[in-house]
């Protein structure tokens, strides 16, 4: 049982307030994702989950205790950082052993957890190799086997595969993944790549300028979003300044319903919830750009002096230039800062 509870956490840098008090329960065996823009205060709090920062006030509790103000080597926590910081003159095999010695383990403890550790990262045969004659992606498996092997309560990852490529990443998200259900070990894991997050978390939690804007499994997030910042922010989005008026909206002759008191508001569409070819013919929408995906296509579509970002099956028959009548399906509609009505849930 290894859980995370903050509490009221706060964290200000004499004028600049990094964490506004937020409060967060990660259960057991959960990888959580802190997902946000540069400067959101991810780094912040993860920082202060692993006693690298102290929070300026609130509790950050683990199974139950306060660890705020312990210092890192005193908690049940182990950070594996963006750049690897392998010891160049270890080999990896003392890389991994550093901790454990640190910790008292026998020779033979040492060995075997060192095996284990090698192995769980797939680098059985790597034993012997200094960090300096292995590939960005090993190096980081190096340095996660580092971090496991000290059995942590809560494993913290900040970005750890920033400085790979795009293929590389991807590839060693998964295993993470595979390594953290079949350890079953709680995890928060830090990334601004929304790509990322999605594949890989359990829950999401979205922050923006020190605050959390929302928490939720990735479909929620995506499907839900509580807030216009996590409307845009997720995946792609539509985002148009309307009026509400007479329980509707009317946006060059396509008309939604909306039970919400008359005023402006932000009407959030997805691309894929706009179809071009059906619907009204007093509501055409002019094809500019189509660029294919290869499994879909991306449109942009003007309607009513406003673009639209359309996506569309491989084998829609839409060309350039082409007049068609649109329709949405599915929209969203925010006020104040806040989602106040979904279509789908009307
Ligand atoms: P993120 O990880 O989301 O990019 P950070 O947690 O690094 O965000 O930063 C959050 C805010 O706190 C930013 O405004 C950043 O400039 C500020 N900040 C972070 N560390 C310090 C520090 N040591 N001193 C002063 N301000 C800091």
């Amino acid at each position: 049982m290894s859980t995370l509870d903050l509490i009221d956490v706060t964290k200000t840098y004499s004028i600049v307030t990094a964490i506004e008090p937020l409060s967060l329960k990660i259960g057991d065996g959960e990888l959580v994702c802190l997902l946000g823009p540069s400067g959101s205060g991810k780094s912040t709090l993860l920082r202060i989950i692993g006693g690298f920062e102290t929070p300026t006030s609130g509790k950050v509790l683990i199974d139950g205790v306060d660890v705020a103000f312990d210092p890192p080597e005193k908690r049940p926590t182990a950070m594996v950082f963006q750049s690897h910081a392998l010891w160049q003159h270890m080999t990896v095999f003392e890389n991994i052993a550093f901790g454990l010695k640190l910790r008292g383990f026998s020779k033979q403890e040492i060995s075997r957890k060192v095996e284990a550790g090698l192995a769980l990262v797939g680098l059985q045969d790597y034993a012997k190799r200094r960090p300096s004659q292995l590939s960005g992606g090993q190096r980081q498996r190096v340095a996660i086997a580092r971090c496991v092997v000290l059995e942590p309560k809560i494993l913290l990852m900040d970005e750890p595969f920033a400085s790979l490529d795009q293929h590389l990443r991807d590839r060693l998200r998964e295993e993470v993944r595979q390594i953290q259900k079949t350890l079953g070990i709680t995890t928060v894991f830090v990334t601004h790549g929304q790509d990322e997050a999605l594949s890989v978390a359990d829950r999401i939690v979205v922050m923006s300028m020190g605050r959390i804007e929302q928490v939720g499994t990735p479909g929620d997030i995506y499907a839900t979003p509580a807030t216009p910042f996590v409307a845009s922010f997720i995946g792609d989005m539509n985002m148009i300044d309307v009026t509400v008026a007479n329980g509707g909206i009317d946006i060059g002759g396509i008309t939604l319903p909306v039970t919400l008191p008359d005023g402006p508001a932000t009407l959030a569409v997805r691309p894929e919830d706009i179809v071009l070819g059906s619907g009204n013919m007093t509501s055409e929408a002019a094809v500019l750009r189509i660029v294919n995906y290869g499994s879909f296509i991306k449109i942009t579509a003007a309607l009513n002096g406003v673009q639209w970002k359309v996506q569309a099956p491989k084998t829609a028959s839409i060309t350039e230039g082409a007049a068609l009548p649109m329709s949405i399906s599915r929209y969203q509609i925010f006020r104040d800062d806040r989602i106040a009505y979904r279509s789908d849930e009307a």
